[in-house]
């Protein structure tokens, strides 16, 4: 510290009251100050006051004298600074005192030759006070500041104790991007890379200052180009490389880190990214990366260098000829406007797998406006968006109904409201005449099949005939290959190697586990069932049934570095080409002939069956493969889904999996979900389940390019990698990988059927066909209630009033959980309980469970044939496109329109993004509280029934969370089924249930994934569920229900806004993907951080955590205050 050098007997005469406080402060200084800091303040600030009004008068008083009172006064301003800490310095800004300092600053400067000693002294104080100051940036430009301070650098390159405290506020003034912009024109790049140096132990603490300056120059885009032009990306490497080879003991990690930092901003323009190709980057950070990973303090060089060696791995195409399906399914109707037949109108000859109109990103304009008022205007948008804000829509409003002439047809799915059992015996209870009198439709279940669909030979026979043969055989529709056979003992492999048609293979029983499952029944159904491409082959998880597992499976904990392992390999591929094999195993686009001949060296992968969904696999190392899934069926994305067969495998060798064109951002397989697998061996041993299975499981961005004319014309965006491994344990073994348990088309015909086989006499179940699908298939609808109790007028009367229940479930293919979960709630209403009984006797149950059963067949994720979501259609269906969501709501209108709308309409779904089962409901108070259009949402009245039944969930089904529920109605909901029954038949209670594909945070089942039974139950305690909310309506009289409803909710307590139905913003949402996109690095690695400190105590992902962490603070490694 510099000693204070008293103006004593020299002092000037003005400045009198400046020497008597000097004087104070002089006696002050050392211990006392310290005991005293608030006379020390006191004595400042009235200083500061006086430096104050001088400065203003300054212009005249140039003095050597004056600039050595300054001088004496900024030593004692730095050394009370110094002692004082945090709390003296935001006195110090609070004051004003920076503008003084900028101001002296700007003065001493128009002397010829600027007092050194001054110029050191103001920029140490300013590298200490100014970051305390947002505006310091601002006011320094405004002062002219910045060129003083870059101008003195310049001058004094050599002058290593002057330029270091320069430095600091340089690189406090580069916070600011506009001052970026400015500091670059004039000149700073080219000196700052005058400063920084190769590897020296004596101006470390210089050097490193420098690289945190330029790495703040660097965010301006306009530096980067001027860094790439000036040749100094070669540059960077060269000196990140010396660091890298001579800091042996790594004590300069932070130069280090600073260096990567100037070319992870250098890279975010493509010229950056072009020039670090060039400079053969990507091997120097791969080698040098590779050299860190075994010293765990090095992860942040790692984590950066990753970063950008993602960002800049070139941009590959799909290995495919067009992103459009597979297949094509041609529609009677196409709408002019409508996907399909835009999908189908690209000119010919345009690649829709490549875009090339990627490659002119280079046009961006600089678009660094000065942002600094709008700092706090960016976090207050975002979340509100969405929220429906028109009052007239968010009123519950009874659309006019189509004339009842229209709706009359419908007038047969409501047998039960008119029938009147005359005639009926009610005394014998041994036959089942009921449902025959209730059963005027009846479901076409085992139709002759037409030629194609029970083609005997399989397409590998064609192809294949010298492939080694394995034991199993796919399973055609021609069942005669298998007999049922009780002795499990022998395992396949054993039996005689017999390839014939008449081999025969052992199938479990599982007669006594899955009561609706027939092996017959399901291949007979099968037979029924019209997919796209014909399938003639029926996989054997859905032949044999699942049983679910008796243990439950816990949430995989992430091992530290997976993801990180899993990109370096990738960047392997770019490194070390002649190592990838590129061996196309599979490929759908050779219809004849998909499976590509084995020649015992590969594995086999099949997905021609029901709900398959599974494109192109390519070998791409000995025990890898990368898998390419199918687009939804007349569209050309949708990937989520998946259901695959594998054969061929090694006994004990682990196999990684990548399946490389997924599209959500974000994936629970980061957060402990994994995929599920079927083991026909297994099954064959009696244990036929679906169990969670894989390793090394992470979902993050790939270099595969998506094009823009499948993301809605955005650019520059990426596909996403879902990476699993897996070591099998049975020889000779057909095994089976799924997004989540399938539920097929067939499978849910056989239920029905065993439901209906079983039915006791007192129940009455109806099955009618709602409408054909487009692809031929029947859409069934269920009736379910009790028998009356006689032909009496009263039972009769009491029979029709039942109030109406109205489910629907799988209008989303992909979401099989919903399956299951209906499942749950069909098995509890047709079964012999009491509460089951009571249930029938209180309620009219009206179910849809499967409301797009061509997606289901076809193995899409999102959309029925028409390409469309259909849950995005239920304000204006199509009755040629959309039928089954047409007739579904024409059911409701008839409802309403006779006085008899349902009491409670749920559609079931999945949730891909978040744990736990939980709902979507409307309500209009809540709608405007969340979006803050009127503050005045207290005066609204509103009926809270719509809350009740998600807490009484709440309260019985473990799975259930009232935390995840939001009865928010969103604008890009409005034409889902609860919004527009909500609003346009009427219904109150209105929800979307959705499960989680994943597991539980919560509950009797927190840390487990989620399996069928769990799911199943979730099904039968929504029964239950709606039992309890029929005690309150049957007690009381309709108000009284909504006194009790209240009592039961509580206070009203707002839920949280959900962003999307289906996706939601997630806090989990951290960053695990390197952004190429210029603009949105910044934002999206500060939201990852916060998002990573919110979801720290939950112990998740903490290998993500560390990557946004370092992404975001990694670069500064003292506090510096941005104003961006
Ligand atoms: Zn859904």
């Amino acid at each position: 510290m510099n000693k204070p050098k008293m103006a004593s007997e020299k002092g000037v005469p003005s400045n009198s009251r400046v020497q008597i406080l000097l004087t104070q402060l002089e006696k002050m200084t050392g211990d006392s100050m310290v005991r005293d800091p608030e006379m020390a303040r006191q004595i400042t600030s009235k200083l500061l006051h006086l430096i104050q009004t001088q400065g203003k008068r300054s212009r005249k008083i140039n003095t050597t004298r004056d600039i050595q009172t300054i001088l004496n006064i900024l030593c004692i301003l730095s050394e009370l600074l110094t002692l004082g800490k945090g709390r003296r310095v935001g006195v110090f800004v609070s004051k004003g005192g920076t503008a003084v300092l900028l101001r002296i600053l700007i003065n001493a400067n128009k002397e010829f030759h600027p007092n050194e000693e001054l110029m050191l002294h103001l920029h140490s104080l300013l590298a200490k006070v100014g970051p305390k100051d947002r505006k310091l940036g601002v006011k320094a430009r405004l002062t002219g500041a910045l060129h003083v301070t870059i101008n003195l650098i310049k001058k004094n390159l050599q002058n290593v104790k002057l330029v270091l405290p320069c430095l600091q506020v340089l690189r406090v003034y580069s916070a600011n991007l506009v001052n970026a912009i400015a500091l670059g024109k004039s000149g700073a790049i080219d000196m700052m890379f005058k400063i920084v140096a190769p590897y020296s132990k004596k101006n470390a603490s210089l050097i490193k200052v420098a690289v945190d300056a330029l790495v703040a120059l660097l965010k301006s885009k306009t530096n980067a180009r001027r860094t790439v032009e000036g040749g100094y990306v070669p540059t960077l490497l060269a000196l990140y490389l010396d660091w890298h080879r001579n800091d042996t003991w790594h004590r300069h990690t932070v130069i280090r880190k600073g260096l990567l930092g100037c070319l992870r901003n250098v890279t975010n323009i493509k010229l950056g990214r072009r020039a670090f190709t060039k400079a053969d980057g990507m091997r120097i950070l791969y080698n040098s990366s590779t050299e860190c990973l075994s010293v765990r303090t090095l992860d942040p060089l790692v984590n950066a260098s990753s970063l950008i060696m993602r960002k800049c791995f070139p941009k590959n195409r799909l290995p495919l000829p067009t992103i459009k399906s597979a297949f094509h399914y041609q529609l009677e109707h196409v709408l002019a406007s409508g996907p399909v037949a835009q999908l189908y109108s690209q000119p010919p000859g345009v690649d829709d797998v490549v875009d090339e109109s990627d490659d002119n990103e280079d046009t961006e304009a600089d678009t660094e406006n000065d942002t600094e008022n709008e700092e706090d205007e960016k976090d207050c948008r975002s979340l509100n968006d969405d929220i429906e804000k028109d009052i007239n829509k968010l009123n519950p409003q009874k659309i006019p109904s189509r004339p009842y002439e229209e709706l009359k047809v419908y007038e047969k799915f409501f047998m039960e409201l008119s029938q009147d059992f005359q005639g009926f015996n009610f005394g014998s209870s041994t036959t089942s005449s009921s449902a025959q009198s209730a059963q005027p439709i009846v479901v076409p279940t085992a139709q002759v099949p037409s030629p194609n669909h029970v083609t005997a030979r399989s397409t590998e026979d064609v192809c294949d005939s010298s492939a080694p043969t394995p034991a199993l055989r796919p399973l055609q529709l021609d069942a005669s290959d298998f007999a049922k056979g009780p002795n499990k003992n022998e395992e396949a492999h054993n039996q005689p190697d017999e390839v014939g048609e008449g081999a025969v293979l052992e199938v479990p029983d599982t007669a006594q586990l899955l009561p609706l499952h027939d092996l017959d029944l399901y291949v007979e159904m099968v037979k029924g069932t019209k997919s796209v491409p014909s399938y003639t082959e029926v996989a054997y998880p859905d032949y044999f049934g699942h049983v679910a597992p008796t243990y439950r499976e816990p949430l995989l904990e992430r091992l530290y570095g997976v993801q990180r392992s899993k990109i370096f390999q990738d960047i392997e591929r770019l490194i070390h080409p002649n190592d990838i094999m590129d061996k196309v195993v599979y490929d759908l686009d050779i219809p004849s002939c998909p499976v590509i001949g084995s020649d015992g060296e590969s594995l086999r992968f099949n997905s021609q069956f029901e709900s398959g969904n599974l494109r192109k696999a390519i070998q791409i190392r000995k025990y890898e493969y990368d898998l390419i899934l199918n687009s939804d069926i007349n569209s050309n994305h949708h990937h989520q889904w998946f259901y695959f067969e594998v054969s061929g495998m090694r006994v004990g060798t682990t196999y990684r999996f990548n399946i490389i064109n997924c599209e959500k951002s974000n994936s629970q397989f980061n957060y402990g979900m994994q995929p599920l697998m079927y083991s026909v061996q297994e099954a064959i041993s009696g244990r036929p389940c679906w169990v969670r299975t894989g390793t090394d499981i992470c979902y993050y961005k790939n270099h595969f390019a998506r094009s823009s004319i499948a993301t809605g014309g955005q650019k520059g965006k990426s596909y996403y990698t879902m990476s699993f491994s897996t070591a099998f344990s049975h020889k000779d073994d057909v095994c089976y990988f799924s997004y989540h348990y399938p539920y097929t088309y067939s499978s849910l015909k056989m239920h029905l059927s065993k439901l209906e086989a079983l039915r006791a006499p007192e129940i009455y179940l109806r099955e009618d066909v709602l409408c054909e699908t487009l692809g031929g298939n029947s859409c069934p609808l269920l009736t379910v209630t009790a028998m009356p109790e006689s032909n009496s007028s009263d039972h009769i009367c009491q029979f029709r009033n039942r109030p109406l229940i109205f489910l629907s479930a799988r209008v989303h293919p992909g979401e099989t959980n919903a399956s299951w979960v209906m499942k749950g709630t069909l098995e509890f209403l047709m079964g012999p309980s009491l509460l089951a009984a009571t249930l029938r006797e209180s309620y009219i149950f009206k179910i849809v469970p499967m409301l797009n059963p061509d997606g289901v067949i076809n193995g899409n994720h999102r959309c029925s044939l028409s390409g469309e979501d259909l849950n995005r259609q239920w304000q204006n269906p199509n009755p040629e496109l959309h039928p089954t969501i047409y007739h579904t709501k024409s059911l409701l209108q008839y409802l309403a329109h006779t006085q008899r709308a349902p009491l409670v309409f749920c559609d079931y779904h999945g949730h891909s993004r978040k744990k736990n089962v939980f709902m979507y409901g409307c309500s209009l108070k809540e709608t405007i509280w969340q979006s803050n259009i009127s503050t005045a949402s207290n005066d609204i009245e509103e009926d809270l029934a719509y809350r009740a039944l998600p807490k009484i969930l709440s309260q019985i089904a473990p799975a259930f969370s009232m935390a995840s529920c939001s009865f928010v109605v969103e604008r890009s909901k409005e034409s889902t089924a609860r919004v527009v029954v909500w609003r346009e038949i009427g219904v109150q209670r209105s929800y979307t249930m959705e499960s989680t594909v994943c597991g539980c945070d919560q509950g009797k089942y927190k840390g487990f994934q989620i399996g069928t039974r769990e799911l199943e139950e979730m099904g039968a305690q929504f029964c239950v569920a709606l039992l309890r909310l029929k005690r309150m309506t049957g007690i009381h009289s309709h108000q009284h229900l909504l006194d009790l409803e209240s009592d039961l909710i509580g206070t009203h307590c707002p839920t949280t806004y959900v962003m999307d139905e289906d996706e939601p913003s997630f806090l989990e949402a951290v960053d695990y993907s390197a952004e190429s996109n210029d603009e949105d690095t910044e934002v999206d690695l500060g939201a990852a951080a916060a998002a990573a400190s919110a979801t720290t105590d939950t112990g998740e992902v903490p290998e993500l955590l560390s990557d946004s962490e370092n992404n975001r603070d990694a670069w500064k490694s003292e506090p510096v205050t941005s104003s961006q």
